[in-house]
């Protein structure tokens, strides 16, 4: 069965046709990692691992790679401003560098609890600085950049089809990139490539290069980490829809300017926005927004509910929040754990009849409310109970909901909290293969009385 995307690049929906059959790669724009992650960015990263399960459901191997944007995120999308995480250090008196690590191990523990599949390769800007000054040189000996007094820019008059993922008209987008003025830039839309340090400013931040001491901007690192891990051209490129006008349309440009290969990446896909109340947006920079903690951990709500919650609506179109999404998706995904528990332990055969209708539907661009509609069809259906089982534990692949975590209800409920914070964090050390760490807490955990068994669905922890 064919598997249909919506591709920005071309604004229409394509049957998807890999590179290299049944091997794909996937890359992901990572977070900027001087905050925590809200749940609107958590809702892109949800969005992208449902498109991972979908592939591997139809039996692609994929190659997954996520960037950490640890340097260079400037305050001003347009070269101007202070750079986040240094901003942040000096806010919380910390290093750069643990600021970076802090948000990062944050960001990993909040991909575990949502049950998001780590990427094959988590990259650092700052671990790839040699590339993407190799990548900037390439460029400068092309003739597509230009050295003004605060770094050096791309031209991006001397590309022809600057707007082709934006889809903007160029006059549209100068407006936009006027926002902040250069008047060093040659065209409003040009970007930085490699900025120098100020020389007021000491910065914690900062590397050799050709052309002084300084830093890179920020959507060099997803273009020289793509290419260095996947290749000149690989399949599937994602974030979230404000990236498409300016990080992407970057990335894109320097990208095909660099290498010449075209295209560079063949299907662009975009999430849209979870929004406030009124469509007020979350902005980390702000601190306007909701976390994984503040929202679900602190008031004891299961992060899955959220994820669940997120398959109400597709992934191209805009989500509200409020206290009513979540009660209602408490209320359904309880409710499906009850109804999946009443089926009993043992598991049948998976129907083929429903399995190929769940398939159509998260093949026809990931359709997750009518992958949804297809599970309770499952419930109502006459099929045995066992193959009920076995048909939505399949399904759960995909879902990624966890659905048979209800056998060990009684189990669960009675383990306390501080025993399941040590799980989670023993989790992230294991999927960190930081072997030392997860058997220190092992050990921590058996002395506290409780054992811990891992499996295909993460760990199941019982008394001893
Ligand atoms: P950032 O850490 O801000 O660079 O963003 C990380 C990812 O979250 C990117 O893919 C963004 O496009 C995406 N994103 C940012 N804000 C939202 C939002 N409110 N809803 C959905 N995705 C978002
Ligand atoms: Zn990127």
């Amino acid at each position: 069965m064919s598997f249909k995307i919506f591709n920005t690049l071309s604004r229409e929906k394509e049957v998807f046709e890999p590179i290299n059959p049944k091997k794909v790669g996937l890359y992901t724009c990572g977070p900027t990692v001087y905050n925590y992650a809200h749940i609107g960015n958590l809702r892109t990263y949800i969005f992208e691992d449902v498109l991972k399960r979908v592939l591997n459901y139809n039996n692609y191997q994929v190659k997954h790679v996520m960037n950490i944007t640890d340097v260079g995120h400037l305050t001003g999308d347009r070269d101007m401003g202070e750079d986040k995480i240094e901003k942040e250090s000096k806010k919380e008196n910390k290093t750069a560098w643990e600021i970076a690590e802090f948000y990062t191990e944050k960001f990993k523990e909040d991909l575990t609890s949502l049950n998001i599949i780590y990427p094959d390769i988590f990259c650092k800007a700052t671990n790839n600085i040699k590339e993407q000054i190799e990548m900037i040189e390439v460029l400068e000996k092309k003739d597509f950049t230009y050295r003004t007094s605060d770094g050096i820019y791309f031209d991006t008059s001397k590309i022809k089809d600057y707007t082709k993922l934006s889809h903007q008209k160029i006059d549209a987008l100068k407006e936009g990139a006027r926002v902040e003025i250069n008047i060093e830039k040659r065209n409003a839309t040009d970007f930085v490539l490699w900025k120098f340090s100020s020389k007021d400013i000491k910065r914690q931040m900062e590397w050799e290069s050709p052309w002084g001491v300084g830093f890179p901007g920020w959507h060099i690192e997803c273009s020289a980490m793509s290419v260095k891990y996947l290749g000149e051209q690989f399949d599937i490129h994602c974030g979230g829809v404000d990236f498409i006008n300016l990080h992407h349309t970057n990335e894109l440009a320097q990208t095909e300017a660099t290498t010449g290969k075209i295209p560079w990446v063949k299907y662009w896909m975009h999430g849209e926005f979870l929004n406030l109340k009124d469509g007020e947006k979350m902005a980390k920079s702000t601190g306007n927004f909701l976390t994984i903690q503040s929202e679900f951990l602190d008031k004891d709500i299961d992060p899955l509910v959220y994820r669940f919650a997120t398959y109400s609506l597709h992934y191209r179109r805009q989500m509200e929040w409020s206290d009513e999404i979540v009660t209602s998706a408490i209320n359904s995904y309880q409710n499906l754990l009850a109804k999946i528990k009443n089926l009993g332990k043992e598991k049948g055969i998976i129907n083929q009849n429903f399995k190929n209708k769940f398939l159509s539907e998260i093949n026809d661009d990931l359709n997750m409310p009518k992958a949804l509609a297809v599970l309770q069809e499952v419930l109502k259906s006459q099929l045995s109970n066992k193959d009920k089982l076995a048909t939505i534990l399949d399904f759960d692949k995909v879902l990624g909901l966890e659905l048979d975590k209800i056998k060990n209800e009684t189990e669960t409920e009675i383990i306390p909290e501080e025993i399941k914070k040590l799980v989670k964090e023993r989790e992230t050390a294991r999927l960190e293969k930081n072997w030392t760490k997860s058997d220190e807490l092992r050990k921590k955990i058996n002395s506290l009385g409780y054992e811990i068994r891992d499996t295909n669905s993460g760990s199941k922890i019982s008394k001893i």
